[in-house]
């Protein structure tokens, strides 16, 4: 079970960083996969905006390869049930732990005018989804390990009180380590909303995409053999690692070690690289946008398969905690 809040077009890392793993499951596992649009309002309160990115997730989770028939693909507010969960959840966390999710405090930071409960409980309507359909594998990058972690504390507190009811959920990535997409000015994650010249968009034209890439931080290069690399210089090769062969990695990689490296050349080749990989992604998404009413079929789908599975948790949980007067 994962989700994507829907605030805006999606990027490389929400592409590599859950995407890939939900295609890569939907094969082998019992998939529910949700756009996330109760946590948008955490930070996005404005709707007007909302039913076109609704759309938008869809039509990108679909085009990346996600595919409707095999996984739940459903929209988070038409499962009712996720809201009930959230208010017993709700009961069973503290605010001061709370208060130290990185996450939060990211937030708060951000935008102290918009501190509202709901943010600070963000977690907790995490957990509620994922416990929910009693998931176990979580494919989320690394910002979220943290989120599962409550997620885990908040199954085994229901637990403890009401008796079994859930499974403990973790971070999934195929035993690989979760992945941390870096953005294009060195500065933290790539993220849909912060520097948008330093995220690449799976929406993004071809023009743009080679403008972003060749304004990526880089220096004048290695002065000594061997040496380390600063952090924006390895994201840039982490990068390339993403999208490009093993031959031209290795390629850079010796020119970075003996000194002869030309940034200018290797941001080149990463910019040709990364349009041949967004490219007919993008055009998959505009093609799946046009369609309305497959959408609507897809997420009406979605929810039923989805709610099924939510109302006999629900069920069990209501039955647990004693709700059976
Ligand atoms: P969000 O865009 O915050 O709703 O995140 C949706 C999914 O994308 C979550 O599983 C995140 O962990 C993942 N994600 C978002 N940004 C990145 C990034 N820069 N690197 C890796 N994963 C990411």
């Amino acid at each position: 079970m994962s989700g994507i809040r829907p605030t805006g077009y999606l990027h490389l890392g929400n592409y590599f960083g859950a995407i890939k793993n939900y295609v890569k499951m939907q094969e082998d596992y019992d998939c529910f996969f949700m756009v996330a649009d109760l946590h948008s309002l955490t930070t996005h309160p404005d709707t007007k905006e909302l039913k076109a990115n609704v759309h938008r997730v869809l039509a990108e989770n679909i085009a990346c390869g996600l595919d409707p028939d095999k996984v739940a693909l459903y929209c988070q507010s038409h499962v009712y049930e996720t809201s009930e969960l959230y208010l017993y959840l709700n009961m069973l966390a503290y605010t001061g732990e709370l208060e130290k999710t990185v996450t939060f405090k990211d937030k708060v930071r951000q935008s102290p005018e918009n501190v509202n409960a709901g943010l600070l409980t963000y977690p907790v309507l995490m957990a509620a989804d994922i416990l929910l359909h009693k998931a176990k594998y979580v494919p989320v990058g690394k910002d979220q390990e943290q989120h599962l972690e409550f997620a885990r504390t908040y199954a085994n507190r229901f637990n403890h009180r009401y008796g079994e009811v859930f499974p403990e959920p973790y971070a999934f990535n195929f035993n690989q380590q979760l992945v941390k997409v870096p953005s294009l000015d060195g500065a933290g994650k790539m993220s849909k909303s912060e520097n948008q010249m330093a995220a690449l968009f799976l929406a993004d034209e071809d023009e743009v995409i080679r403008k972003k890439v060749m304004k990526a931080k880089t220096d004048q290069g290695p002065t000594a053999m061997d040496s380390p690399k600063p952090d924006y210089i390895e994201n840039v090769f982490g990068l390339m690692k993403l999208v490009s062969g093993d031959d031209v990695i290795t390629k850079f990689e010796s020119d970075y070690n003996n000194c002869t490296i030309r940034y200018g050349d290797m941001k080149k080749q990463l910019a040709e690289d990364m349009v041949n990989f967004i490219s007919p992604i993008r055009q998959k998404i505009n093609a799946i946008l046009n369609d309305e009413k497959y959408l609507h079929e897809v997420m009406e789908k979605g929810a039923a398969k989805a709610t099924v599975s939510a109302k006999t948790t629900i069920l069990e949980v209501r039955e647990a905690m004693g709700f059976n007067y």
